[in-house]
């Protein structure tokens, strides 16, 4: 009996997914709702034998799967689409209360992370190769794409849903089979998506998850295996290092989205209620905990005053709640050590001379993943509130007098996700723009994602790019025909 009420209760899975079948292990992992610490599941520990067997099956369904038109493929992944949009609901409770994320937040989620089976359904027909030109009278040159073949990715727990679309839906788009390995925290959200492709008629084998505790081991697994072609991490720097290392000894494809430090500029010719409003939706939602998320805030001197009061009046309307409160706009944060980290950096801070203007104190209970709105000023660039990733409810504002003074501060990162930056004057947008050595960079807006356009990071942030028409690519091999004898 499942303590989740759905309108579909047959969509709360436990088990991991594998060859089209779902699987019991040798023990459970708990899972909780990091809103109130209830335990919502006991979700089965996938064994080393399980995934084995996964990737046994994907390389078997992978080749008939390829063979398929991608007319055929994309009319899967449109049912799929489909049965996503139709159980939003449902897949967004499951998200909320393994999450925490507000409710609204989780069914925003799904529709983003549909959208991604939606494109990449279109793409599928858009595979084209080349023509090119005769370097000889008696030749002629073709360039066609396949299928890199078997994918294995592991995905985080702040976006448990799209992390996924946006990996699968391109994979299977070109033909490929996938084994996802999911966060421990939020297993359901991805089982459910199983569920989802086994009722959309998804062929065994083609589409895989196994979820369990022992990231090490089964990362291990995914990253060294030969019959693995392509490798996709979304998660933390430090891991995805690790786990690119690990696919150097099969030289897997690897694609990595990794963590970020966004700067977030706004210069004193910019319309400061738009910026107000960009800067609390980049660094609020899902309560701070979003790879894209401002982490500091640069400031014109000029106009330093007026945006910290402006955006101190924000930050304290801001309500934290249970996600299945309609009212709360922040959620928990995932669990206690996130929060106790995110502290640290507010403590850290205060010790180098910044100052806390509302929220940076923990709550009472050592139990709760309440951490309130903060904002904190007179930061400078070199603190460690500055310099890391804070993931977390905390916004820095840092002060600049000059635009070439805001550029090199924002560039001085070893991470280069995505960057904001607001400002009228047309000639400046575009100065900015070329500078700033981000992957992404948002200019007079501060969400900027959707499956239209390249989502992806340089230097430290990642590898590759996901979205977009070039997202097909990163499951695409090229491979060139030389005719000769003509
Ligand atoms: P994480 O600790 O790197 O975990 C991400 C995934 O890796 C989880 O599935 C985790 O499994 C697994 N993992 C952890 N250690 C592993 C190991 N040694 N070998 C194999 N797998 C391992 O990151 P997180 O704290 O969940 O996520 C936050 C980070 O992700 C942030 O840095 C954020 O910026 C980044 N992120 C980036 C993007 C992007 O698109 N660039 C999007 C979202 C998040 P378990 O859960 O079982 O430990």
């Amino acid at each position: 009996m499942t303590v989740i009420q759905l309108n579909d209760n047959d969509l709360f899975k436990t088990q991991s997914y594998v060859a089209g079948q779902w699987l019991a292990g040798n023990a459970t992992f708990e899972v909780n709702d990091p809103a109130n610490g209830e335990r919502i599941a006991e979700v089965s520990e996938v064994t080393s034998a399980q995934v084995a067997t996964a990737i046994a099956a994907a390389v078997s369904a992978q080749k008939s799967w390829a063979k398929l038109t991608a007319d055929q493929r994309a009319r899967y992944l449109m049912t799929w689409y489909q049965l996503i949009l139709q159980h939003q609901d449902d897949l967004a409770m499951l998200m909320t209360r393994e999450q925490g994320k507000p409710l609204a937040e989780a069914k925003a989620e799904i529709q983003y992370g549909a959208t991604f089976v939606q494109w990449f359904a279109e793409q599928a027909k858009r595979v084209y190769g080349e023509t090119l030109p005769n370097p000889a009278l008696d030749r002629r040159i073709s360039v066609i794409k396949q299928p890199v073949g078997v994918v294995a990715c592991i995905t985080p727990w702040n976006f448990p849903s799209s992390m996924i679309t946006r990996k699968a839906a391109p994979a299977l788009a070109a033909g490929c089979a996938i084994i996802v390995k999911p966060a421990s925290e939020t297993p359901l959200s991805a089982l459910v998506l199983a569920e989802l492709a086994d009722r959309a008629g998804i062929p065994k084998g083609v589409f895989n998850i196994v979820v369990g505790t022992d990231a090490k081991a089964i990362g291990e697994q995914l990253t060294t295996h030969p019959d693995i072609a392509k490798f996709s991490f979304t998660g933390s720097t430090h891991v995805g290092k690790q786990l690119l290392a690990q696919c150097a000894s099969t030289v897997k494809r690897v694609s990595l989205e990794l963590g970020g430090n966004a700067p977030f500029i706004v210069f004193d010719d910019a319309d400061l209620e738009a910026a107000v409003d960009g800067a609390i939706a980049s660094k609020f939602r899902n309560s701070g905990q979003t790879c894209v998320c401002a982490n500091r805030f640069l400031v014109q001197q000029s106009i330093l005053d007026e945006f910290v009061a402006r955006l101190t009046t924000k930050v304290q309307s801001l309500t934290l709640g249970n996600g299945l409160d309609s009212a709360s706009q922040l959620g928990p944060m995932i669990n206690r050590k996130a929060l106790d980290d995110v502290h640290q950096l507010v403590t850290n801070a205060q010790q180098a001379g910044a100052k806390v203007v509302c929220g940076g104190k923990k709550p009472e209970s050592q139990s709760s993943n309440y951490y309130p709105a903060t904002l904190v000023t007179h930061v400078s660039n070199t603190m460690s509130i500055a310099q890391e990733e804070i993931f977390g409810p905390v916004a820095t504002v840092i002060p600049f007098k000059t635009e070439a003074e805001a550029i090199a501060m924002a560039n001085d990162t070893r991470f280069g996700l995505a960057a904001y930056f607001y400002s009228r004057d047309i000639g400046r947008c575009f100065r900015v723009m070329e500078a700033l050595e981000y992957g992404m960079v948002g200019i007079n807006a501060g969400v900027i994602s959707n499956p239209h356009a390249p989502f992806g990071g340089v230097k430290e942030s990642g590898i590759g790019r996901e979205g977009a028409a070039v997202g097909i690519d990163e499951y695409l091999e090229i491979k060139y025909a030389c005719f000769g004898d003509i």
